[in-house]
């Protein structure tokens, strides 16, 4: 017996729903790669990844995942050995500096836990006691796509600031892009870090780093740099050398749509919408969380993120037959727990191309496997999701 048909529903932390408009606009033949039409949307692009970040800095495309971008931008402004602070709040800005060490970097974690923001106060405390400046960058996530926390980026830049230190701050976005606020100059942040394929709607497959004046500056001195991450070799004015060599070119026509896309729904809405679809969530589980079974994985309401959450369950042993159940039967892709919450936790995403039904789709066959599998769970998680969708989005 079974009740899936058709596509698989992701509600994975990415990749997310790639947008049928998106798909459409790859499914044409390739073009010149020197000049014309492909140049004119690299350029368009650029605008765009400087419009989504709020910056004024200079953006790079490459043809890599997140993890590629991870490295790109630790290379073009660091130099071996140097020291790194990195803000834990879950498995990411972690895993960002273990690609560091491995590039020679001295990685320095600042502990936290999955279950919290980064506390900024402790960040300050850390930066006062480098009497030496000898850290020269600090890196964190604005939200862990593991412990589904969001952290308060222009907070930990008055840290820094408070500290009267001269790290450059670099952030990850990845998880957040798109989904909701980030303001890359007015935070003062220096490396902004994104991917296509969460927030962007966009296949996996192109990652960004957006740099700001001083991380310019640094990028001058830096000796980690290689021929194919590098800032000034993709600076030349031919446009193939803007990406190291042949441009992802359907990758680009698909980023164009995607961004259409974004420029006409606008910013604020796309933020709104994201906001309610996750409120929604965070009632259905609310609700559920009152058999004592499941929980959030994040206690604190204010620090949870917008685009992803983390659901505890108890006992771990259920995880598995949910996830296949939601599969299987239903065509559902749910995300589980990474890192240390592997086998411990669920993850719903809630980010990129979603709209109501899908969400509620997604709550209702997450609540369906419950009651097939007979996990304890609080009654009423969707009717709540319903209600709080209704309360805020009147006709
Ligand atoms: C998904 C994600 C990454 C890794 O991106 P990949 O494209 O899988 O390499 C890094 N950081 C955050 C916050 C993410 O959510």
């Amino acid at each position: 017996m079974s009740v899936s048909n058709g596509r698989q529903f992701l509600s994975i932390p990415g990749p997310t729903t790639v947008p049928d408009a998106v798909l459409s606009a790859m499914h044409r033949p390739a073009v010149d790669i020197r000049k014309g039409e492909l140049v004119d949307i690299t350029n368009r692009l650029k605008e765009d990844l400087k419009m989504i970040t709020r910056s004024s800095g200079t953006p790079f495309i490459y043809i890599a995942n997140g993890h590629g971008a991870w490295e790109a931008a630790l290379t073009n402004v660091l130099s071996r050995g140097d020291k790194v602070l990195v803000l834990e709040s879950g498995s990411f800005a972690v895993g960002w500096g273990d690609a560091g060490n491995m590039l020679g970097l001295n990685i320095e974690v600042l502990p936290g836990t999955y279950h919290e923001a980064v506390d900024p106060a402790l960040l300050e405390a850390r930066l006062r006691a480098d009497t030496k400046g000898e850290i020269k960058a600090v890196l964190v996530v604005q939200v862990d796509t593991a412990s589904s926390v969001m952290n308060d980026i222009s907070a930990l830049r008055r840290a820094i600031d408070n500290a009267g230190h001269g790290a450059l701050f670099m952030v990850d976005t990845i998880a957040s892009l798109g989904t909701m606020d980030y303001r890359m100059d007015d935070w003062g942040v220096d490396v902004t870090v994104a991917a296509c394929q969460k927030g962007l709607m966009m296949s996996p497959g192109v990652s960004f780093v957006v740099a700001g004046d001083k991380a310019l500056e640094c990028h001058k001195s830096a000796n980690l740099r290689t021929a194919y991450w590098d800032w000034t070799a993709r600076q030349a004015s031919e446009h193939y050398r803007s990406y190291a060599g042949t441009p992802p070119v359907h990758h680009l026509f698909g980023l164009q749509k995607s961004f259409d896309m974004i420029r006409s729904e606008g910013l604020e809405a796309i933020f709104e919408r994201h906001r309610l679809l996750a409120g929604a969530t965070r009632a259905a589980v609310s609700k559920w969380s009152e058999a004592g079974e499941l929980s959030f994985n994040i206690p604190a309401p204010e620090q949870r993120a917008n685009s992803v959450t983390t659901v505890l369950l108890r006992n771990g042993d259920l995880i598995p037959a949910i996830h296949d159940y939601c599969l299987e039967k239903c065509g559902l892709v749910i995300g589980l727990g990474i890192a240390v919450l592997s086998g411990k936790a669920l993850r719903i995403a809630h980010m990129g191309h979603l709209n109501a039904p899908m969400m509620l789709g997604t709550l209702g066959t997450l609540e369906m496997s419950f009651r097939a599998l007979g996990v304890p769970h609080g009654e009423g998680g969707v009717q709540a999701a319903i209600g709080f969708l209704a309360d805020n989005v009147p006709h």
